[in-house]
């Protein structure tokens, strides 16, 4: 999960077109109100996938046309028989914008309508509390386990990647998403993985090529930094995993060297250092 900017006094002109205003109002006084989504439906969901560049809020997986629009609070009660994450619907944000963000459809399976905070008696239950419409002051208040991307400003520092494609969180919140969203399922764990297998491979052919038929240092130097410039590449934010990205290439001797034997591993780790100076310039 990376920080995405979004202005929340300019919502897309769907959102707020007037013709929605008998449907906002039956929001607020009907509490068995049922979601209209043509009313956020077209360029809303357009708009949201502009500004998480294609991807999930959660998970960062490139998704496209797979993008669903989630309601980060939401909109309708949990009533489980298991009453531990029962709570009442934040009916009044079904159609704010700064409640809106774009998931994958496995990650807005696993949330669901899950919405836990670290204490239960500070959730807001209706539209009338004064920071039932402030995003940030809301966020502030009830202090929710889930994070919000477009609020908190460093939400990286919930989760920490491995080698091994799995990710951890580092925090409370990080925890109870890497739980409630199923960041390690089967699928989402098999793809980080496959990710860091291809760049270990790619880099294995290159240095088995140098060391076995007199490959001139350079040119070795030339095959390697083609890597290592993917790798720096991927971990920008508008790139599909990019934050596991950032990883690779600050704990490059965890996930990649450390695939290699000794001798190898020191000519690799010259290389990537004489990259990364060459590239921090
Ligand atoms: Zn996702």
């Amino acid at each position: 999960m990376i920080h995405v900017k979004k202005d929340c006094n300019n919502p897309p002109a769907e959102l707020t077109d007037s013709k929605w205003s008998n449907i906002k109002l039956d929001v607020l006084t009907n509490s068995d109100h049922s979601a209209k989504s043509k009313c956020y439906r077209d360029t809303t969901l357009n708009e949201l996938v502009k500004l998480y560049s294609n991807k999930c809020a959660c998970c960062e997986r490139s998704r496209g046309e797979e993008l669903q629009i989630d309601h980060y609070r939401p909109k309708k009660a949990r009533n489980n028989k298991d009453t531990t994450y029962n709570h009442l619907g934040y009916y009044w944000l079904t159609y704010e914008w700064s409640n809106l963000i774009p998931l994958c459809s496995s990650c807005n399976q696993a949330k669901s309508n899950y919405f836990p905070l670290k204490d239960n008696d500070k959730r807001i239950t209706n539209h009338l509390h004064r920071y039932a419409n402030q995003a940030i002051r809301l966020y502030i208040y009830e202090n929710p386990l889930f994070i919000n991307p477009e609020i908190d400003t460093k939400p990286e520092r919930h989760f920490k990647y491995l080698p091994n494609g799995e990710v951890k969180g580092r925090t409370i919140e990080g925890k109870t998403m890497v739980k409630f969203y199923k960041l390690n399922s089967r699928t989402k764990k098999r793809e980080r993985r496959g990710i860091i297998k291809e760049y270990i491979l790619d880099i294995r052919k290159a240095l088995y090529r140098y060391y076995n038929s007199n490959e001139n240092n350079e040119y070795l130097r030339g095959s390697l930094d083609t890597i290592f410039e993917k790798i720096i590449e991927n971990g920008k934010t508008d790139k599909p995993l990019s934050l596991m990205h950032d990883y690779i290439r600050r704990f490059f001797d965890k996930f990649i060297e450390n695939q290699f034997k000794p001798n190898m591993q020191d000519r690799l780790i010259t290389l990537f250092k004489d990259y990364q100076n060459k590239w921090s310039k």
